[in-house]
């Protein structure tokens, strides 16, 4: 607890603890270059004294704070006055059972929620985070903003910045964005530059050129941005009826969902809001496997945040000595080198969380799943059911646990890789187009 008002930005190097304005858009401690945290002197806020009591703002509609799912739970993310607040009508999202998809896990009936944040804007759960560091981006007092993108960051971006009216320019890997998300972001607006290599190659860009510019960095490096994500937390309580879940499972790509869910958790037991917390598992995609490969093989560990960097740096200068690309059909989590990482494992510490990777054809198989019985998602989100099809394999998760898998994007991100999937037979659940001739009674014999 310091700096005065209601939340301050912290260094999580415990070595340097550095504390920061909250008005200050740095993204990283100047004194030691570690990740910042949104930090909150919780004794100069408000919280309720129990989560059902944010249920009473569903009553208030007519206020776009109360109405977005983001500001709806503005007391646990109290860090910029309501007059700064950005709002497009995020977070209205739904937490379905599927016992369908629940069946394909191998999990018992009733025991499985889908998080579906494709109802979000633009698409994705994004929105949730751009709520929130556009709204630091308003206090800050910017008028430029950028990010890199393996898609999704950018369609949000793109939409959000428009309705700030700030200047918007997004970096992509060329050749590595889906057609759906690539299409909105030139469609809202924002200046598009494709650069030459994969997102990490953008990551470092992107962060060299804020720094020389002076432009509003939208990466999830950004605290703030995190903060927005915390919600998606609390409405799959709320979705529960405020009960928690006994898991949740999570695509892994930067990292920043489960590190901000990990946040999340954290503070509301520390709140007293909350008696125990779920567990994680956060899922990669084989080609794309840091997490995974760093904690279940490397034993890379938060370890009270002293952590082994030694253990990173051979592993990205192995990676950059074969000259090594992500590679998966999950675009979104095409990540070799999450910037998330230190928080992440922070967020495993919390949740006690385990780390899978799942081929390509896994992905494709639960995704087809996912469209045929749910309300459908992109490649990455899938990676969650194929995850959970897995550790129910290996016994981790009991098919009477709770669980609830967040689907971060809509269907429609991606349909090249799903139209691909069904007309070439590339899987079991393959479901394609029927030639027929423009004749009524050939049609008729093929409908029989
Ligand atoms: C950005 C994104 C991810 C990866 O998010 P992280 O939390 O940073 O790992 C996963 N799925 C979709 C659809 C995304 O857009
Ligand atoms: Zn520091």
């Amino acid at each position: 607890m310091s700096m005065t008002g209601t939340a301050f930005q912290k260094c999580i190097n415990p070595d340097c603890g550095a504390e920061f304005d909250c008005g200050q858009a740095i993204f990283k401690c100047p004194a030691c270059g570690e990740l910042l945290d949104a930090q909150y002197n919780w004794d100069k806020i408000k919280v309720p004294k129990k989560l059902s009591e944010f249920e009473r703002r569903w009553a208030n509609k007519s206020n776009p704070l109360d109405f977005s799912g983001v500001w709806r739970f503005r007391d646990l993310l109290n860090f910029c006055d309501d007059k700064y607040k950005v709002t497009i009508g995020e977070g209205q999202t739904i937490l379905q059972q599927n016992d369908a998809v629940a069946e394909y896990a191998d999990m018992r009936a009733g025991r499985l929620y889908l998080q579906y944040e494709g109802l979000n804007p633009s698409g994705s759960f994004k929105d949730n985070g751009m709520a929130a560091a556009f709204s630091h981006a308003n206090m800050a007092g910017v008028s430029s903003c950028a990010c890199a993108s393996t898609g999704n960051t950018s369609a949000s971006v793109a939409l959000y910045a428009h309705s700030c009216g700030l200047k918007a320019t997004v970096f992509i890997g060329s050749g590595r964005i889906a057609f759906g998300k690539l299409s909105q972001g030139m469609d809202y607006g924002a200046q598009t530059i494709q650069i030459q290599g994969d997102f990490d190659d953008c990551m470092r860009q992107v962060q060299d050129v804020c720094t020389k510019l002076g432009l509003y960095l939208l990466n999830s490096l950004n605290p703030f941005r995190l903060e927005g994500q915390k919600t998606i937390m609390y409405r799959i309580i709320e979705g529960l009826g405020w009960e928690m879940p006994d898991w949740i499972v999570v695509p892994g790509g930067n990292l920043g969902n489960s590190s901000a869910f990990g946040k999340a958790f954290y503070e509301l037991k520390q709140l007293g809001l909350i008696e125990r917390i779920p567990r994680m598992a956060i899922i990669n995609a084989a080609g794309a496997d840091t997490l995974t490969d760093l904690v279940n093989n490397k034993k890379l560990a938060w370890n009270n945040g002293k952590v082994d960097q030694k253990i990173i740096d051979n592993y990205y200068a192995d990676l950059s000595a074969r000259n090594f690309s992500p590679h998966t059909c999950a675009s979104a989590i095409e990540i070799a080198r999450p910037v998330n990482l230190k928080k992440c494992l922070r967020a495993i510490d919390i949740c006690n969380a385990v780390c899978r990777a799942v081929t390509d054809e896994e992905i494709l198989e639960a995704k087809a799943i996912i469209g045929r019985h749910g309300l459908g998602c992109e490649p990455a989100s899938a990676a969650t059911i194929a995850g959970l099809r897995n550790l129910r394999a290996e016994s981790v998760i009991a098919p009477d646990e709770r669980v609830a898998c967040v689907l971060t994007g809509h269907p429609l991100k991606d349909p090249n890789v799903t139209v691909n999937y069904h007309k070439e037979n590339q899987g079991k659940f393959s479901n394609p187009p029927i030639e027929a001739p423009n004749d009524i009674d050939e049609i008729i014999k093929m409908l029989n």
